[in-house]
């Protein structure tokens, strides 16, 4: 790109300021692009699970939002943080036949509805739009929906769209990803996330970084939704009220911490290079999450669920390989622009094999700390 039309970029508040070049990963943050074995679209079926287990949450929410808002004839749909693949078009295709049946119902006219399909620049449109025609056919058939889609590259910690113009919003396990990593998380060493041995500043760090962009992203949505327009929110949480510092052994982010720390054993990473490294993620608590949501003041809360959480493992036996590589892809594909960013692409196999190897020593573990937290907001 010419450097004097980047010059002219007004700054957002997405990464800017000095915490940025330390690190800089954190711009390659995207799920792995593509439909191949790697890819997110390949590996994405923990969220598709997820997806559905909100599905009465958003069919609800959907209909409350026709009924209160008098049926409108026009309506306009955000997907924030839509990633590439069939998972980007669940939730939208569940809205949009809850309008269909619901307009039927009443004997009302159904409403022309625009679909805005929102990530960050990096993302892979290119496969998310291929879907269009497939999606597009199948509304056909089941609804005979007027639906227009539309791409909104950016990130969610700006303003995306015009004011008042959102009938509802709909974001699944996007907003656990922070803006940056914290900073002050200097003494967290050998970790890329939040565990049990890291001091109690590594979570302060994190939590106020989340309470920070989840308040930004409240308020930049109230500017865009009209009043009485709905929101429906999944992240990924946690389940531990007490102790802020702890994650079961098996977390996601530990297996990641553990197979890195192999690396440095093996002399394939530096420890300065591991010490660099930290997960821009956070995973809050239900207490956590409903506090930014009434402190920040312009939705309400209509309803908020928890499901389990559960990337398969506690079904495989001991030792099982493939099961173990399963999910060493699962996470492989949504960590693998940062990690190439960060290390370089020479280490990665190695490392998802370490990941597998670690997943299959914690076959038996129960008591997952990490679940699903799922949102219903009105615009006040
Ligand atoms: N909603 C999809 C994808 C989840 S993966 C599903 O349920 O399968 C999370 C997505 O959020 C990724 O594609 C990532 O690029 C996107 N994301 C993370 N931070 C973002 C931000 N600040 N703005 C927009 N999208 C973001």
């Amino acid at each position: 790109m010419d450097p004097r039309f980047i010059d002219t970029i007004p700054s957002l508040s997405y990464n800017d300021d000095k915490c940025d070049d330390e690190y800089a990963f954190v711009k390659a943050l995207c799920m792995s692009g593509g439909d191949g074995t790697n890819s997110y679209s390949t590996n994405s079926r923990l969220q598709r699970k997820v997806l559905t287990m909100a599905k009465p949450v958003l069919v609800k929410t959907t209909e409350e939002m026709m009924m209160s808002l008098d049926f409108p004839t026009y309506i306009k749909v955000a997907e924030l943080g839509c990633s590439s693949g069939q998972n980007t078009f669940l939730a939208i295709s569940e809205i949009i036949n809850t309008i269909s049946v619901l307009c039927q119902h009443v004997n009302k006219n159904p409403p022309e509805i625009d679909c805005c399909l929102n990530d960050l620049p990096e993302n892979d449109f290119n496969t998310t739009f291929k879907f269009v025609p497939f999606f597009n056919k199948e509304l056909m058939i089941t609804s005979k929906a007027s639906c227009f889609v539309y791409g909104a590259p950016g990130s969610f910690y700006s303003r995306l769209f015009s004011r008042n113009s959102l009938h509802i919003i709909h974001s699944s396990y996007a907003l656990h990803w922070l803006s940056k990593v914290p900073e002050k998380l200097e003494n967290n060493k050998g970790n890329v996330y939040i565990t049990s041995s890291s001091p109690q500043s590594a979570y302060k760090a994190y939590l106020n970084q989340f309470q920070k962009d989840f308040s930004m992203f409240l308020r930049l949505r109230s500017e865009e939704i009209v009043s009485n327009g709905r929101m429906v929110l999944t992240f990924i949480g946690r389940n531990t009220l007490n102790d802020p510092l702890y994650r079961d052994c098996c977390h996601f982010w530990t297996l990641l911490s553990k197979s890195l720390r192999d690396l440095l054993f093996e002399g394939l990473v530096s420890e300065s290079k591991l010490d660099a490294f930290n997960m821009p993620f956070y995973d809050p608590n239900v207490q956590e999450l409903k506090q930014v949501i009434r402190n920040e003041g312009s939705f309400e809360i209509n309803e908020l669920e928890t499901h389990g959480f559960d990337l398969g493992h506690s079904n495989y036996e001991e030792d099982d390989y493939e099961a173990g590589h399963d999910e060493a892809n699962c996470i492989r594909a949504v960590s693998e622009p940062m990690l190439v960013a960060h290390f370089g692409e020479d280490i990665i196999d190695t490392l998802f094999d370490k990941y597998a190897h670690h997943v299959t020593q914690h076959a038996n573990c129960r008591n997952k700390t990490t679940l699903s937290l799922v949102v219903s907001l009105t615009k006040k």
